[in-house]
């Protein structure tokens, strides 16, 4: 049986409190310690199956996240299936070369020697995910763990059933099972995995949680990597082109109905800006609507639950602003409307939660500076956006706030190029992945020094005569 079976894995009914966590934790230790997650060819075969199961089971995935939350099957293979085969195969490409020791150049006072970086594998990894890109964010931390010679675990998240179930009866079929495990279950298995060994935790979700994973994670000094949420805003420069920002910035909230965790939270602009701004946000929507609205909308996702759903319907209805479009919601088909609300109370739950759907609050500022102000006024956020013609205001802003990453002039792309580490900064996470940076995240980067015995220089061994003393306060 691979570790990854339950006799009942199929059955929605299946009881998560039967797993053996610590069973299953200690027969994938027992892998890894047997030195098979090490060679490279192990590791290109794992991702060539993960590519493999991506590109013959995507329809499937597709169906899964459609029937967890309505997503459209162009969403789910963007962002989803379509997007990880790509990512996965160009880790599959490098991951020899990055796998290599790194020649390092040697001060004078290190010679003779050569001196290496060597990757080498950290162990057993544990990944957490979310529920909002259910397949990306649970296989792309997983192949860099495999590409770095780990083996892992990895557990979805309980929120899309039917994606995790699937990803449960899969990925054993096209992995070695016996090194890579997934597990599904809820927040009683994720605080069971906590309690076990780990030697790296790779958590993806909300800030409260990853408190929660750090604190279990200090129990055994685990390196953690936490990616997290928080309030991502976007400030909208009087030079904007106000036709592309309008749509780009409501398709930051259109995608997966703004359940994103570098979803454009809020914007600021100045009064100058803002009504044309407004419109051009408002046209966008429009657009994408066809004139239909989005309630039963193939194209619009729902919210992924009725908890969220009437969360969302909270920060609807006390927010102190002004409503400018849509504000609509219907918790029995889990859809909130695509809404704009100008200048709500900075001390609402909107202008305080993460929001995590399709509202966007709008906010007035009297400049660039005092935009600045209000951002380093709160935590540090994932994303930070900027749209401005004028390149030197861009530049201005990135040079006096901080963020996780940056996107000048559009929202959510700057985590396509796999060689833009992608990560938070203070509240909003800590560690970075995609591409080579996610293959060092799951490594620990040996420094190797070689020295050769024919020359052994004795000044550096007592006794410290006031000579030997001399030449080394010279030379070093
Ligand atoms: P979630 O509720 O699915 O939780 C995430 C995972 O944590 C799940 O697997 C869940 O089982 C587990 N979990 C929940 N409570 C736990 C506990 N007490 N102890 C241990 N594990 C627990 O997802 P979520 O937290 O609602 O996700 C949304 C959040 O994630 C948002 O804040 C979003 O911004 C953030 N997010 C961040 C990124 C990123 O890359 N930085 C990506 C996606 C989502």
């Amino acid at each position: 049986m691979a570790i990854t079976d339950r006799p009942d894995s199929q059955d929605s009914d299946v009881d998560l409190t039967a797993v053996d966590v610590a069973g299953i934790v200690a027969r994938v230790r027992e892998t890894y310690q047997s030195g098979r997650t090490r060679p490279i060819e192990w590791r290109e075969e794992q991702l060539d199956g993960l590519v493999r199961m991506l590109k013959l089971e995507g329809p499937r995935f597709e169906a899964a996240m459609a029937a967890d939350m309505g997503k459209p099957a162009m969403e789910s293979f963007t962002t989803d299936v379509g997007f990880l085969a790509a990512e996965i195969a160009a880790v599959r490409k490098h991951v020899a070369k990055w796998a290599k020791p790194r020649k390092v150049r040697l001060p004078m006072t290190a010679m003779p020697g050569k001196g290496y970086i060597v990757p080498e594998p950290l162990g057993v990894a544990l990944v957490i995910a979310p529920w909002n890109y259910p397949v990306n964010l649970l296989l792309l931390p997983m192949a860099a763990a495999i590409a770095a010679g780990n083996a892992v675990i990895a557990k979805p998240s309980e929120l899309t059933g039917e994606t995790a179930k699937l990803m449960a009866e899969l990925v054993p079929r096209y992995v070695d099972p016996e090194a890579i495990a997934v597990i599904e279950g809820d927040v009683a298995v994720a605080t069971e995995l906590l309690e076990q060994r780990f030697d790296h935790i790779f958590y993806t979700g909300s800030s409260d949680v990853g408190r929660i994973v750090a604190a279990a994670a200090a129990r055994f000094l685990t390196p953690v990597t936490l990616e997290l949420g928080g309030k991502s805003p976007a400030f909208v420069d009087d030079s904007a082109n106000l036709e592309v920002t309008g749509r780009r910035l409501a398709w930051g909230k259109w995608l997966n109905a703004g359940q994103t965790c570098v979803a454009p939270d809020y914007v600021l602009v100045t009064e100058q800006t803002r009504d044309a701004l407004v419109d051009s946000i408002r046209a966008a929507f429009d657009e994408f609507s066809g004139g239909k609205g989005t309630r039963g909308n193939p194209d619009f996702t729902s919210i992924v639950n009725e908890r969220h759903t009437t969360r969302l319907q909270g920060l609807l209805a006390d927010h102190g602003g002004t409503v400018v479009f849509g504000g609509g919601s219907d918790l029995d088909a889990n859809h909130v409307e695509p809404t704009i609300i100008v200048d709500p109370d900075a001390d609402s739950d909107l202008m305080r939660q993460e929001i995590f759907g399709p509202i966007l609050p709008v906010i007035t500022v009297e400049s660039m500076h005092e935009a600045v102000e209000f951002v380093n006024d709160r935590e540090k956020p994932l994303a930070l956006y900027v749209f401005a013609e004028d390149d030197e205001t861009a530049d201005e802003l990135i040079a006096n706030t901080t963020a996780g990453g940056t996107c000048v002039n559009h929202v959510i792309q700057h985590l396509v190029p796999a060689d833009l580490p992608f990560g938070g900064v203070g509240e909003s996470g800590t560690g970075r992945y995609h591409g080579q940076s996610g293959f060092d995240t799951f490594s620990n980067l040996r420094s190797v020094l070689k020295k050769p015995t024919k020359m052994d220089l004795k000044m550096l061994y007592p006794p410290y005569t006031a000579k030997k003393e001399k030449l080394l306060r010279r030379f070093m």
